[in-house]
């Protein structure tokens, strides 16, 4: 499990979160949703173990958790394979064979099986989160840490690929904590939803999404998109 005990986080005088305690189990879901400039970036850094607390724990449970942002963060010269067999060397896949049936196979599970040999510059947004979504899955973390993945992306592609990450927690269980400040994102993605005020940061509120809950779309052209 990760976790933050009594965490205070001060950037030059202003706090910036208060006494933040949270623990995350592992395979759990938990959307972190609070307004902008709430704290939930500095939240997840600390969680990440980017950046230490002012004051209070941070236990980050030992493996290296996998991070996603809003800027998809990859090269865009080189090809969505590429970007995937870079994380995997660096996760320590030796064999270059492997590499690349690893990439591909983690290419078809954020359903982009086809763009291994494209250039990620030539990909759409939408497709690119895909790539990162692999490539962060290629860390072979425990954990991943996604700060607001979609929030560029239309409603339609967003929809797509909320199922896919849906997909994936329900068959990997990684453990997940989702950034968001759109409260309908985090009703969608459901598991535990924190709830973090602002100024200064501190967890305002917490309940659960329960199952059954509408996980998957409704919608068949999504199912079908995103299949
Ligand atoms: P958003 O939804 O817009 O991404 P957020 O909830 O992620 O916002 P943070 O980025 O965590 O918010 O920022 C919280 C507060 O801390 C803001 O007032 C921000 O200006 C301040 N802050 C964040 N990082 C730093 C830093 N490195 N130095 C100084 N102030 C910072
Ligand atoms: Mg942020």
């Amino acid at each position: 499990a990760v976790r933050l005990a009594g965490a205070t986080k001060t950037f030059g005088g202003t706090l910036v979160l208060d006494d933040v305690d949270l623990e995350v189990a592992p395979g759990e879901f938990v959307c972190l949703l609070g307004p902008s400039g709430c704290g939930k970036s500095t939240l997840l850094s600390l969680l990440a173990g980017l950046d230490r607390p002012s004051s209070g724990q941070v236990s980050t449970g030992g493996g290296r958790p996998a991070l996603m942002f809003q800027d998809h963060a990859l090269f865009p010269w080189l090809t969505a394979g590429r970007n995937i067999e870079l994380a995997l060397r660096l996760a320590g896949t030796a064999d270059r064979a492997e590499r690349r049936t690893e990439a591909m196979r983690l290419l078809g599970l954020v359903q982009l099986a086809d763009a291994y040999g494209k250039r990620v510059h030539t990909l759409s947004g939408g497709m690119r989160q895909r790539v990162a979504l692999a490539r962060a899955l290629a860390q072979g973390s425990e954990l991943l840490l996604m700060d607001e993945p979609f929030a560029a992306l239309d409603a339609m592609t967003k929809e797509v690929l909320h199922e896919v990450l849906i997909g994936i927690w329900e068959r990997r269980r990684p453990g997940i904590v989702f950034v968001t400040h759109d409260i309908r994102e985090a009703v969608r993605l459901g598991g535990r939803v924190v709830l973090l005020s602002s100024r200064p940061g501190r967890i305002a509120r917490e309940w659960r999404v329960d199952l059954p809950h509408p996980r998957r779309s409704e919608d068949p052209a999504v199912l079908e998109l995103a299949m």
